[in-house]
């Protein structure tokens, strides 16, 4: 028989397990809202990184007279370099992490593409 100190706590030990599946609830929110603004990130990053190569395409096309064969043959080159012609190179693909945020970091990147620290070896740094 539950009596009137029981029921009580038994309201009580509700309440609490009621107050931590809200506390469950905000803080999966919370992880899923910085998932989404990671994922924004990530893509603005890969949208300006895809802007920067294309200006420094075109600036090679009308400064030094390369053609787009010229730059096929370099990446099928830079492809081939582990061996298979696959669409990337695997001796770069090893995934270093971010020493500031611990995030996988895109290898070549001089910045961290989450926080923006800056990557072990810069810029286009081959570990070959
Ligand atoms: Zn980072």
């Amino acid at each position: 028989m539950v009596g009137g100190l029981g029921l009580a706590a038994w309201a009580a030990s509700e309440q609490v397990r009621s107050r931590s599946a809200e506390t469950a609830a905000h803080n999966a929110r919370d992880v899923a809202h910085e998932s989404a603004m990671d994922a924004e990130k990530a893509r603005r990053n890969v949208e300006r990184l895809y802007m920067v190569v294309q200006a420094m395409w075109e600036l090679l096309q009308d400064k030094v007279g390369l053609t787009d064969a010229d730059l096929e043959a370099k990446v099928r080159e830079i492809d081939m370099r582990d061996g298979q012609l696959d669409g990337r190179d695997a001796t770069q693909t090893a995934l270093q992490t971010c020493r500031n945020c611990g995030r996988a970091l895109l290898s070549g990147l001089a910045h961290c593409s989450w926080c923006g620290a800056q990557a072990d070896g810069g810029a286009f740094h081959h570990s070959r």
